[in-house]
C-alpha cells in the first residue's frame, strides 16, 4: 500500500498532509496542552483527528478549521466527535479569529500540526489577533522553530525571530521525528508554545512600520543598516538613536528595532 494513504484517506502534498501516529508524542503533545473543559481550544488542520480526539476528551466543545473537504466531512461523520466539535471548512489563513473569540467570550486556545508549508504565514496572521489569543502549541518543521527562539548575533535570527518575540514569549517544548508522522516528512520536526504578551517589554506605535523596517533590513541582511536602511533613515538619525550604522540587520535586538520603528516619520 502506497506510503501516502493512512486510515484510508490519501495524504495530499498541497495541503502538507502529515499525520501524526505515534502514541507517546500525541500524549505528550496534549500534555503540554493541558485542555481544561471550560477553554475556548481551536485546532488547525486537524486531519484524520489525532490530537482532535484526545483533546476533545477533556473539553465540552471543540473548534477545528480544515481546508480539505474530504477531511472535514469524515471529522463530522465520526461518531466520537461530531457532539462536541464545530468543524469551520476554510483556509486558516484567511480566517477572521475575533469571530471565534466573539463566539466564546474569552481568549483563544490555538493549536494545531500545522502545515508546514502554510506555518509562517499563518504564524504572521495570527499575531494580527494575538490579543485575542491565550496561548498557541504548534507543531513546525525544527528550522521554523530554532528561527522562532533564535538571539541577536546568529544565522537563525530574522525577520521571523523579530516579529514572533515582539508579540509573544517562545517556550519550545519537544522534538519530533520523521518517523512520528505518515508519510514520514523529509526534515525534523518539534512543538513549541506561543504565549502572547499582556504586556508587551516593548511597544510599537505602528506595526506596519516594524513589519516594513525588518523586511528591508533582512531582504538585505549582508548589508550594514546604513546601506539596507537607508530608504527609512540616515547615518546621523541611525546615530542619534544610538544604533551604530555599521551593525547588520542581525545584530540588532526587537527593543532597537521598536526604537527604530517609534522613531521613523
Ligand atoms: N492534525 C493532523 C495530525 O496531526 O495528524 C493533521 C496535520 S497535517 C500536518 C496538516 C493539516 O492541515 C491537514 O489536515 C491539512 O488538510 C490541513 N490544512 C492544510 N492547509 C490548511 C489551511 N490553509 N487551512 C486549514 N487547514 C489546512
Amino acid at each position: 500500500m502506497s506510503n501516502r494513504v493512512h486510515q484510508g484517506h490519501f495524504a495530499r502534498k498541497r495541503f502538507g498532509q502529515n499525520f501524526l501516529h505515534d502514541e507517546f508524542i500525541i500524549e505528550s503533545i496534549v500534555a503540554a496542552i493541558q485542555p481544561k473543559a471550560e477553554q475556548a481550544l481551536v485546532e488547525i488542520g486537524p486531519g484524520l483527528a489525532a490530537l482532535t480526539i484526545p483533546v476533545s476528551k477533556c473539553v465540552e466543545h471543540l473548534s477545528v478549521i480544515e481546508i480539505d473537504r474530504d477531511l472535514a466531512s469524515r471529522l463530522l461523520e465520526n461518531p466520537l466527535l461530531n457532539h462536541k466539535i464545530t468543524v469551520i471548512e476554510q483556509d486558516a489563513l484567511t480566517y477572521d479569529f475575533n469571530q471565534l473569540y466573539t463566539q466564546h467570550g474569552k481568549s483563544l486556545r490555538v493549536f494545531g500540526n500545522l502545515p508546514y508549508n502554510i506555518s509562517t504565514p499563518l504564524m504572521f496572521h495570527l499575531f494580527k489577533f494575538a490579543d485575542k489569543i491565550a496561548d498557541m502549541h504548534f507543531m513546525l518543521q525544527k528550522e521554523v522553530v530554532t528561527r522562532l527562539v533564535a538571539a541577536p548575533n546568529s544565522k537563525d535570527y530574522g525577520r521571523l525571530s523579530v516579529m514572533a518575540q515582539y508579540y509573544c514569549q517562545i517556550i519550545p517544548v519537544l522534538e519530533v521525528p520523521p518517523t512520528s508522522f505518515k508519510p514520514a516528512p523529509k526534515v525534523d520536526s518539534a512543538v513549541v508554545k506561543l504565549i502572547p504578551y499582556k504586556n508587551k517589554p516593548y511597544i510599537v506605535n505602528d506595526i506596519k512600520i516594524l513589519s516594513r523596517l525588518t523586511t528591508e533590513a533582512f531582504n538585505q541582511r549582508r548589508k550594514t543598516i546604513r546601506n539596507s536602511l537607508s530608504n527609512m533613515f540616515t547615518i546621523e538619525q541611525l546615530t542619534e538613536l544610538n544604533i551604530d550604522p555599521n551593525l547588520r540587520a542581525e545584530n540588532l535586538t526587537v527593543e532597537q528595532y521598536c526604537l527604530l520603528a517609534n522613531a521613523w516619520k
